[in-house]
């Protein structure tokens, strides 16, 4: 079964949207398989987002996601990934549509509420880094067979 890397932003932790993030997935029927609470050092930061390096919001940004503590959650199902992006929504929100999580709680771009893996490759290498293998845990749901046909 597939599965992609989500993390909290400070802001969605700040805010207080934890729960309300974490029930959108679990009621899609997507299952959470890793899960924890942390304050990101630079380092990390500067890992996950490497790609971003010579733009020139790299440092604001490294400075935000370590600003305060970061949700990192593992979840699994069908298609995850690319759903999961398209309940996140559009990178800067003021381009995300209502009713994905940052059209419904963000304005700007350097305050988007939540990081999502973008592909399937990309999900492998931000669950390795973030978590342990020790951290996931595999289950299976009871409601499995009401959710997948
Ligand atoms: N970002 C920013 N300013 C920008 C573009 C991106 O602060 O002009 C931040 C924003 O938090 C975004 C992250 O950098 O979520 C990573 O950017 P990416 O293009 O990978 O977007 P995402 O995959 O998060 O939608």
């Amino acid at each position: 079964m597939e599965r992609t890397f989500l993390a909290i932003k400070p802001d969605g932790v700040q805010r207080g949207l934890v729960g309300e993030i974490i029930q959108r997935l679990e009621q899609k029927g997507f299952t959470l398989v890793g899960l924890k609470l942390l304050q990101v050092s630079k380092e990390l930061a500067s890992t996950h987002y490497g790609e971003h390096q010579a733009k020139p919001f790299f440092p604001g940004l490294v400075e935000f996601i370590t600003s305060g503590p970061v949700v990192a959650m593992v979840w699994e199902g069908k298609g995850v990934i690319a759903t999961a992006r398209k309940m996140i929504g559009a990178t800067n929100p003021l381009n995300s549509e209502p009713g994905t999580i940052r059209g419904d709680f963000g304005i700007d771009v350097g305050r988007n509420v939540i990081h999502g893996s973008d592909a399937p490759e990309t999900a492998v290498k931000e669950i390795s880094l973030w978590f342990g293998p020790e951290e996931l845990v595999a289950w299976s749901s009871s409601l499995t067979p009401w959710i997948y046909e």
